[in-house]
């Protein structure tokens, strides 16, 4: 077994041949999908039973690129600090090896130009690190660490068909599959455990109701947002110099953003530009251009004036944030689980998926440690205690726009009011920004932005700025 793998189930010790040995879970889990989820899902499985069996539709193995199954990978991904902590945690030297491979990350606030409303945060060491450089690269060095870990498995170019239970339905033994090939034969694998982490294209709700089980509610938040991405050559100079990502936010005042990183060449820029409610970056050359020298600050046009475009932009689409809320369900089949994307997709802006997906390894890994069997339910109660926060955060920032449908309580309105001074603040005193980086970047609970301490300074910064304003 692995240095640091812990089954942790005393009544599972074994002396085999005078030797103290864990026994595992069970002999095969399979994991439906090896997207960013399904890895850090195959990882932690891997200490709790024999074989882990990841199926993909994708060919995966040395891909760099973006790939079909992920079409969103084409457009800017940011691992923030949580997420890189929990990288670390659960496969540990990743990022020193990224590092060395030339892959872009640094400190999440000093080394990050963050504008916001046409302002630039004021930059302090955070001492929290960012992985901002691109999702095919970032998945490829996690991906490389996954399969070299004894008993993962990859089956790649395979769709996925299905389940296969028993006949009553209460118990999933496996999963259908099939090749990609044209005469190929479904085939069936059968596992103790199978966990759907296939994205929000999830077939499970479907599923669930075909084997006599209800599916879960689901919330969605309507905003209509896209992202349209375009890759450069830099020419003369390079204006990152120490930085990893130069972006612009969009807000409810200021809705157009952008985000925009060197990838680990050190000479292609990867420049996504964000756009919500149906104001979608257009994905003709020169609409292109006129979108980026729409944004709040001159800087990004600048730039790419001076880039050499490698390809033509490209558009991903994606109209609400869905949370489908299996903890709610009072029966479920046995062996199967759910994770990631498929119960929760949230809007991509502010950068939460991968590093929620990274909570629910964590969470997977209690669960799997803990004696006695699997409770699919309980499991599914600690990852919603997980994503609350995340979603409460991004969801009160959509419903900050106007356009955006859904309810606004006293405390949402209250929370959209006070979130623009803390970022004008933010640009002005560092330890307003690092709070609000800090929440960011899902090491603080957003509450810690209400604390006194903060709170006294964002309005320190309001009497200063109403103090300037009256002055001219
Ligand atoms: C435009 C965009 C930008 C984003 N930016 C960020 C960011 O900056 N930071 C961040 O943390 N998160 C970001 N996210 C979210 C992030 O991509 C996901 O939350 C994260 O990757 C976890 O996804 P997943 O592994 O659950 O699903 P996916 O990444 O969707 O992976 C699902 C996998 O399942 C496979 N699959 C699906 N269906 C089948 C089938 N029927 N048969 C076989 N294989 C199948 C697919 O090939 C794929 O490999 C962004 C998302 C979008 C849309």
């Amino acid at each position: 077994m692995r240095a640091g793998a812990t089954v942790g189930m005393q009544d599972c010790m074994a002396t085999q041949g005078g030797t103290v040995t864990l026994d595992k879970r069970g002999e095969r889990a399979v994991v439906l999908g090896g997207g960013m989820a399904g890895l850090l899902a195959a990882r932690v499985l891997s200490d709790a039973y024999n074989q882990v069996i990841v199926v993909d539709r994708d060919e995966l193995t040395g891909t760099a690129t973006a790939r079909n199954g992920v079409p969103h990978g084409r457009h800017a991904h940011c691992l923030v600090a949580r997420g890189q902590q929990i990288l670390e945690e659960l496969l540990p030297g990743t990022t020193q090896a990224m590092s060395d491979a030339g892959v872009t990350l640094g400190d999440f606030n000093a080394q990050i130009q963050w504008y916001f409303n046409g302002r630039k945060l004021a930059a302090s060491d955070s001492g929290l690190i960012c992985v901002s450089s691109g999702r095919p690269i970032l998945e490829q060095h996690i991906r490389t660490r996954v399969q070299a870990i004894p008993g993962i498995t990859f089956r790649e170019g395979h769709d996925i068909a299905g389940l296969d239970t028993t006949p009553d339905n209460t118990q999933v033994t496996g999963a259908r599959i099939q090749r990609r090939e044209q005469g190929s034969d479904p085939e069936v694998i059968a596992a103790d455990l199978v966990i759907d982490i296939t994205g929000r294209g999830s077939r499970m709700p479907a599923w669930l109701t075909e084997l006599g089980y209800p599916a879960p509610p689901e919330d969605r938040i309507k905003v209509d947002l896209a992202y349209t991405t375009r890759h450069y050559r830099l020419k003369n100079g390079n204006p990152f110099t120490t930085d990893i990502a130069i972006n612009q936010a969009g807000t409810p005042a200021c809705p157009r953003g952008v985000f925009c990183y060197l990838l680990p060449d050190g000479k292609t820029v990867e420049l996504s530009l964000t756009g919500v409610l149906g104001d979608h970056p257009p994905t003709d050359p020169d609409g292109f251009d006129q979108y980026v020298q729409s944004l709040p600050l001159p800087i990004h046009y600048q730039f790419i004036q001076d880039w050499e475009p490698i390809d033509d932009p490209v558009r991903f689409k994606f109209p609400a944030s869905t949370w489908r809320h299996y903890e709610t369900l009072t029966r479920f089949p046995r062996g199967l689980l759910v994770m990631g994307d498929a119960v929760c997709s949230f809007n991509p802006v502010y950068a939460q998926g991968m590093t929620v997906a990274g909570m629910e390894a964590l969470a997977l890994q209690q669960h799997l440690q803990a004696p006695g069997p699997l409770n699919a339910l309980a499991f599914f109660t600690d990852i919603a205690s997980q994503i609350a926060g995340p979603w409460q955060f991004s969801a009160i920032a959509d419903l900050g726009y106007p356009g955006v449908e859904g309810e606004r309580t006293d405390q949402i309105k209250l929370v959209n009011q006070y979130i623009p001074a803390v970022l004008a603040a933010a640009t002005t005193d560092p330890v307003v920004c690092d709070a609000f980086l800090r929440v960011a970047g899902l090491v603080a609970d957003p509450m810690s932005l209400m604390q006194p301490d903060i709170a006294k300074r964002v309005g320190r910064a309001m009497q200063q700025r109403a103090t300037a304003t009256a002055q001219h």
